[in-house]
């Protein structure tokens, strides 16, 4: 569709012409329970300055009619002036009105105004999601985060109804026919993605937060947190509103700048694509956030990580905001780095660091060896390219070098300059440079070579120590070896680990020291006794990879499980994975350490890693020819350590989901059978909904249960989660009627909402049917131009990389990749992106394998 995708020289040249002086938004959603009725009513009224009066400019809409366009009390014929994505603005005056009535579309792609039927009651659903762009799916605007402004909704839902939105409402009106009427008050200025309306017979918690500022006045801040009706019973909004506190004291204290958007709603909503996002006072979250079944305290973990990273938003995103897109990371990576250093200092979850070394960094470590990744600082030509900059470099790898920054300057200096630059950029848009003069005003330092170093450049190094002896054992010189593209100064410290009286290995000497080049000497080290191993980046101060010397590996190898601290075995954890990965540990040397430590893994989060990496590890590193072999013994692992976990515990329950997981012959069938039929029992272990449907997808997917059962279940489960996992299961079948129905539900057919698409994509995708899955291959290269043509980005991206042939790893598969890449070199970039990965990690998958087969 033409000016659909936005690109930076449009938005520049539109922010250089235009200033919006505010947006009045009526929408009405009355229509929304009939589901025979596919649009709502949207009518925009748009104040805005020219500073070029006689030029012209257009204003961003995605509908499927637009019913009337008046540009200063001129009618334009919408025939003429709307092409399905913008609405074209000619002859401008100095001062602007413009009103556009549109019917827009109620979406199922969890882009725009989602729409969403509870099957649990029949009750209808609607919220909004518009990052990066999808604000102009539900009303006329200028789509481009630097055109801020203060935005009053009006919305008009079915009287039964509430309704929330960025700002308090000041009145709601009975239009005595069954309908609504709820108006609110004006939003302080904000971008257009970061609006936000959310309304349905939502079940609402409420509660309050209030404290004493600095100048002696009182901040009030009413807080509510929603989810759909028929998961009120589930939902621990103590807990929510428990960590929502913490974090505003947290903020309060270490910013310094009051929360500036009056209340603050968490609506959990269902169908989320992401997360959360951080609309103002109006965050929205993924409803799996509310837990219907026992999950590990890893979850709750987890939610309260988003609670605090989304809030971290309301100053870094919401009050200051990036210019456009190329500055991203200026807000997500903050905020990731912000919702983790919170949560340690300001709630009770202290092993934060932890799961962030081992899982966020896991993320930002894949992305950035593909040859796609990018600086964080990135090139953003347009909204596409935008799209798919949500990612772990933009995420995690620029938290994790906020977290090596913090290191560098100190933490004062580094809140300071947060402070400063809140102050001095309220309500207004930045630019890399601004965050940093701020940083270097208050630290002190000249951030250029470390900008230059760590935010311009892309890949991570690999950090390898270098230790010589004497006769004696001692030390004569250790060295820290760096590698990996471009070399950058790190601050680390070195661990030096050895067995105590209790045969643990504990630390015995930490030297912090900057690297900086190819290799650095630790001169401290010198005349130390030589440890049973090195651990360089040592609590995870800076982005590296770790590697390590043969005596470490052998210590680790023999001994991984007996490193007392948790980060520290994290570390190596993590470490070992990355030398799998990167084809220098055969596969099944990673999983012999498994085998032998995992069941001795007390942090819960590195446990649940674990778990998917040695899956992993099995299902695409390891040599096809071993891989019978290893599944068995994984599988036996899974049972053993079930049955000896503690009764009741985390651990007991990641244990039951991985039995699930790894099944793998007839006696292990048996057993998740027999946990679903009661017949066989595991002391403590609470066979709940969510994990019953764990163990109907190893049944499914074995050929151990037929459909006609597993729907059934649904008589038990009749919720969308329900829904969503008999969906999966279905599909998990290994018949070639159950790959096919998938395949076609998704590819030849748009009727699928999000959430369905995915489930059918994650049945399909079985790492034990390879065979069944291997005739679409060829279907999937063929489908790909047409899908990204047709289908929103959002769902594109799912069948992009959910239908990528990942388990036929062979050299065919790579062939025909690369056939595409090179008869495709015209398909959109953010495509070829896409492909260019799942093609780079089949590569990795080959030499994985080759470095199993020895
Ligand atoms: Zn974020």
């Amino acid at each position: 569709m033409p000016g659909k995708n936005l690109s930076r020289e449009e938005a520049q040249q539109r922010a250089e012409l235009i200033q919006v002086e505010g947006y009045r938004v009526h929408l009405d959603v009355t229509s929304a329970p009939d589901p025979a009725v596919d649009v709502f009513r949207s009518t925009t009224t748009l104040a805005f300055r020219c500073s070029a009066p006689g030029s012209d400019t257009f204003v961003d809409l995605l509908a499927p009619a637009v019913r009337s366009v008046v540009l200063n009390g001129r009618a334009l014929d919408p025939a003429e002036v709307f092409d399905g994505a913008r609405v074209a603005l000619p002859g401008l005056a100095a001062q602007n009105e413009l009103v556009v009535e549109a019917d827009c579309a109620y979406s199922r792609t969890g882009e725009g105004l989602h729409r969403f039927v509870d099957p649990a009651d029949g009750e209808t659903y609607l919220y909004t999601h518009f990052e990066p762009a999808d604000a102009r799916r539900v009303f006329a605007n200028f789509e481009q985060p630097d055109l801020k402004a203060p935005f009053s909704f009006t919305v008009t839902a079915p009287a039964a109804w509430d309704v929330y939105a960025n700002a308090v409402h000041e009145e709601v009106t009975a239009d005595g026919s069954g309908s609504r009427t709820w108006r609110f008050v004006p939003t302080k200025p904000i971008s257009t993605y970061l609006t936000a309306v959310v309304a349905g017979p939502y079940h609402v918690a409420r509660d309050h937060y209030g404290r004493t500022l600095p100048d002696g006045t009182r901040l009030e801040i009413p807080l509510a947190a929603t989810c759909r009706r028929s998961l009120a019973p589930y939902f621990d909004s103590d807990e929510i509103f428990t960590v929502t506190k913490q974090g505003l004291d947290f903020f309060h204290d270490e910013f310094d700048y009051p929360y500036p958007f009056g209340k603050y709603d968490q609506c959990f909503v269902p169908e989320y694509n992401i997360g959360a996002m951080e609309n103002p006072g109006c965050v929205t979250f993924r409803e799996e956030f509310v837990f219907r079944s026992k999950v590990t305290e890893a979850a709750y973990e987890g939610r309260a990580n988003v609670v605090l990273h989304e809030m971290a938003h309301m100053w870094f995103g919401d009050l200051v905001t990036m210019k456009w897109w190329d500055d991203l990371w200026l807000k997500e990576s903050f905020a990731d780095f912000m919702g983790s250093f919170s949560q340690v200092e300001a709630t009770r979850y202290r092993a934060v660091w932890i799961t962030f070394a081992n899982r966020r960094k896991a993320w930002a470590y894949r992305q950035d060896q593909f040859p796609t990744t990018h600086p964080i600082t990135a090139d953003i030509r347009d909204l596409e390219d935008a799209k798919l900059n949500f990612d772990g470099i933009t995420y995690a790898k620029g938290a994790s070098v906020l977290k090596q920054l913090v290191a560098y300057v100190g933490r004062e200096p580094f809140l300071a300059g947060a402070r400063t630059y809140f102050k001095r950029h309220a309500y207004g848009n930045t630019v890399l440079t601004d965050l940093l003069d701020a940083l270097e005003e208050t630290s002190g330092r000249d951030l250029t070579a470390w900008s230059a170093a760590w935010l311009q450049t892309s890949g991570v190094n690999t950090l390898a120590p270098q230790l010589t002896v004497d006769a004696e054992g001692r030390i004569t010189e250790l060295a820290v070896v760096q590698d990996g593209g471009v070399l950058r100064p790190h601050r680390i410290a070195v661990g030096l680990y050895d067995r105590d009286e209790t045969g643990a290995l504990v630390r015995t000497a930490r030297i912090e020291l900057d690297v900086t080049g190819g290799r650095t000497v630790v001169a401290d080290a010198v005349g130390l006794h030589r440890p049973a191993l090195v651990l360089v980046n040592d609590d995870d101060l800076t982005y590296c990879k770790v590697r390590f010397d043969e005596g470490s590996l052998a210590t680790l190898r023999a001994a991984l499980g007996d490193v007392r601290d948790d980060l520290a075995r994290a570390l190596a954890w993590s470490a070992v994975w990355n030398l799998t990965r990167d084809g220098l540990m055969p596969a099944r040397d990673y999983l012999a350490l498994v085998l032998d430590f995992a069941g001795r893994e007390s942090e819960i989060g590195v446990l649940q890693s674990l778990h998917l990496q040695a899956q992993t590890a099995l299902d695409l590193y390891a040599d096809p020819e071993w891989r019978e072999e290893g599944g068995r013994l994984l599988a036996e692992c899974a049972v053993r350590e079930l049955r000896a976990a503690v009764p009741g515990s985390d651990h007991q329950l990641a244990w039951a989901r991985f039995t699930a997981a790894a099944a793998h012959g007839p006696e292990q069938l048996r057993l998740v059978r027999g946990l679903l039929e009661g017949t066989a029992r595991i002391d403590g272990l609470d066979v709940d909904q969510e994990l019953r449907w764990s163990l109907w997808l190893a049944l499914a997917a074995a050929g151990a249960a037929t459909g006609e059962e597993m729907e059934q279940e649904l008589q038990r489960d009749n919720t969308a989660s329900g829904r969503r996992q008999l969906t999966q299961c279905l599909a998990a079948l290994p018949t070639p009627g159950a790959k096919a129905a998938a395949w076609t539900a998704v590819v030849d057919s748009d009727e699928l909402p999000n959430a369905l698409v995915e489930a059918q994509i994650a049945g399909f995708a079985q790492a034990g049917q390879r065979e069944l899955t291997a005739p679409y291959t060829e279907p999937y290269f063929a489908m790909l131009e047409d899908v990204w043509k047709q289908r929103s980005i959002e769902i594109a991206m799912r069948i992009v990389g959910g239908f990528f042939p990942k388990y036929q790893t062979g050299q065919k598969t790579l062939d025909a990749a690369d056939a595409w890449l090179s008869e495709h070199e015209g398909a959109a970039p953010a495509l070829r992106r896409l492909v260019v990965e799942c093609r780079d990690d089949l590569a990795r998958a080959l030499r994985a394998q080759a470095c199993d087969r020895g």
